[in-house]
């Protein structure tokens, strides 16, 4: 059964697209479900999964709520997790020599912040369209400072 139906597509595809975003402050979370699902329907796909990955170690994905008084509680839960102002090692610049750049600033916090969220979510597609949850929204999280563009890769595997 399961055989006959994976023949009976027109052939696996992978196809990367991107997503530019820029934080107006930081920790943001900002929902972008309908850019990805505008990005994903314009491809022949309509079984399969996507990928939804951020190239940076301050912002993360994630897939939660849009209720603006739980993101305010969520942006607060982090800065408990890993406050702005504590000491990290990260942020002293008189002992620090690993990659070090012309702007570093210092994110100690934004990084900590990071290893619990993660780089990527997967959704599955069904019917080319993203089968989410009713309450289901995908979040790009600013953990670091606003203003800067960040890259979302969106990859898109399946058939049609
Ligand atoms: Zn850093």
């Amino acid at each position: 059964m399961e055989r006959s139906s994976l023949s009976s597509m027109a052939g696996p595809q992978v196809k990367t697209l991107s997503l530019r975003v820029t934080p107006e402050r930081a920790p943001q979370m900002i929902d972008i479900t309908d850019e990805v699902h505008r990005l994903v329907s314009k491809e022949a796909v309509t079984t399969g999964f996507i990928v939804v990955f951020c190239r940076h170690t301050t912002a993360a994905i994630r897939i939660n709520e849009n209720e603006p008084l739980l993101i305010s509680d969520m942006e607060e839960f982090l800065d408990k997790v890993a406050p702005r102002d504590c000491y990290y090692r990260h942020n002293d610049f008189d002992i620090r020599t690993h990659n070090m750049t012309d702007d570093e600033c210092p994110n100690g916090h934004a990084h900590c912040q990071h290893l619990l969220m993660g780089a990527s979510e997967v959704v599955p597609l069904c019917d080319g369209k993203l089968a989410l949850g009713r309450w289901q929204r995908l979040f790009l999280v600013e953990l670091d400072r606003p203003g800067r563009e960040r890259e979302v890769l969106v990859q898109v595997f399946g058939g049609g």
